[in-house]
């Protein structure tokens, strides 16, 4: 079977074909807004992005992934505002925070992260083809609005990503905030212009001087790195409406070509049941889960477990689970690079079977969970094998490497540590004194080794460092 994947756009799963059969892949993420820490329910839809990436390149495909930094928004107007800063100095430091915490969750860096103020010219020109194609329109407070009503008027569909009711439509409304509800569909800014809010966020433009809407960003910077047509473009489905919309609105609006072939949207997440709130105090960042001593890869581990069609429940129970759950893929591997010693440092050939039914499951729609099944078969399986003395070296080599090779797209596994060389040097020392019968010499060794968080594990092939 080949991938499959739902699309938005169709509203089905459809077979993966690329525009260029050559299988290069281009993929946009829409990025952070970089006005606050990201909280969990952001990272669900980037650690699903990931998972994207990460399977499409098993799968052989060359992607070239851009995530845009939203950098200037209503939002982060507001606060710079508030707290008397100025755009740069604000956003830098949410900027950082996102990146830091998308190392934490082991997420691959996109091949190219555009910020939205850098690309406030391609933005003016996409605006200035719409004026041109009359589809856009200079209102009586100066700013720039998207016009529905010429856009359709020229054969083009407003609403190809969620369904929406035009009967109910206001005529001739305008909408400048960046985020609004379906049901006051309108209108839309393009380009705003400066108003005594603004401070001193503003660029000049054929127009007068303002500032971007939020949707024009996502469609300058995908387009001048991915093409006026590109492959997949991926968001929360909260950005469907109105963001998603109105970047094919303006991306068609202007080119007349079709903009993006695949849509992909992750469903939300709940925290123990109820939508993320403050108030409700089940509202987490990253960082929050941190302190209360789970890690990256635990939180990783739990936000792909299910479908990312599937409204997701996240739990502090759930989290635990994701710890045992690593902890026995973790006490596998160690188990399989024992078994594995012997064969030295050959490459095996990774075990075919584990492989095959891991892509079958993820070929249908990245069904993520499926996949897991099949790892803890696997798991299983293997843990069977060792106890019945039934994995030589060889064998264990190609399971571990087909445990690396689907490690590839889950990106959960644990990197075997090696001690460091005055360590081992210790551990020789060790043996030295044991066959000098010093055992206080030993014992102090086995102390200090332990004081720096290895453990001496005894076997038949002499005394070896483990991590404690
Ligand atoms: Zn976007």
């Amino acid at each position: 079977m080949a991938l499959h994947l739902h699309n938005t756009l169709s509203r089905k799963v459809e077979p993966f074909e690329p525009l260029d059969p050559d299988g290069s892949v281009g993929m946009y993420c829409c990025g952070p807004t970089v006005h606050d820490f990201a909280h969990i329910g952001n990272f669900r839809t980037f650690v699903f992005a990931d998972l994207v990436r990460r399977y499409l390149e098993f799968r052989g495909y060359d992607v070239n992934h851009v995530m845009n930094i939203t950098d200037v928004e209503d939002k982060i107007i507001r606060r710079v505002r508030e707290q008397n800063t100025t755009l740069t100095e604000y956003t830098a430091q949410y900027e950082d925070a996102f990146f830091a915490d998308l190392k934490v969750l082991n997420c691959t860096e996109a091949h190219h992260i555009p910020k939205a103020t850098d690309h406030i010219p391609e933005m003016i020109d996409i605006i200035s083809k719409l004026m041109e194609r009359g589809i856009a329109y200079q209102a009586s407070d100066q700013s720039i609005y998207f016009s529905i009503e010429n856009y359709q008027g020229c054969g083009c569909q407003y609403g190809r990503l969620v369904k929406l009711n035009f009967e109910e439509m206001r005529q001739g409304e305008r909408v400048s905030d960046d985020e609004y509800e379906k049901e006051s569909v309108a209108d839309f800014a393009l380009w705003k212009a400066r108003t005594e809010e603004d401070g001193e966020v503003y660029w000049p433009s054929p127009w007068g001087e303002g500032r971007p809407g939020w949707h024009i960003e996502c469609s300058a910077m995908s387009m001048k790195l991915l093409g006026t047509s590109f492959d997949l473009h991926l968001g929360g489905e909260d950005l469907a409406f109105p963001h998603h919309e109105d970047e094919i609105a303006q991306s068609e609006g202007a080119t007349g070509k079709p903009f993006v072939k695949y849509w992909l949207h992750g469903a939300h997440l709940l925290v123990e049941g109820k939508k993320m709130s403050k108030s409700l105090g089940n509202f987490f960042t990253l960082r929050d889960l941190i302190e209360k001593g789970y890690d990256g890869r635990e939180v990783r581990q739990l936000m792909i477990s299910a479908h990312y069609r599937e409204t997701f429940n996240f739990t502090m129970a759930g989290l635990d689970g994701a710890h045992t759950a690593m902890a026995r893929i973790d006490e596998c591997v160690a188990k399989l690079r024992d078994a594995k010693a012997d064969a030295g440092d050959v490459t095996a050939e990774p075990s075919a079977e584990v492989i095959e039914k891991f892509t079958a499951a993820l070929d249908d729609d990245l069904n993520v969970s499926s996949a897991w099944g099949v790892v803890f078969d696997w798991v299983r399986d293997c843990n069977r094998r060792l106890a019945e003395n039934q994995m030589d070296a060889a064998t264990a080599a190609a399971e571990l490497a087909a445990w690396e090779r689907i490690d590839t797209v889950l990106g959960v596994g644990k990197a075997e540590e090696e001690a460091p060389k005055e360590l081992t040097a210790l551990l020789e020392e060790r043996a030295e004194a044991r066959a000098a019968k010093d055992f206080a010499r030993a014992d102090a060794i086995r102390d200090e080794l332990a004081e720096k968080g290895w453990a001496i594990e005894d076997t038949a092939k002499g005394a070896k460092l483990k991590r404690l």
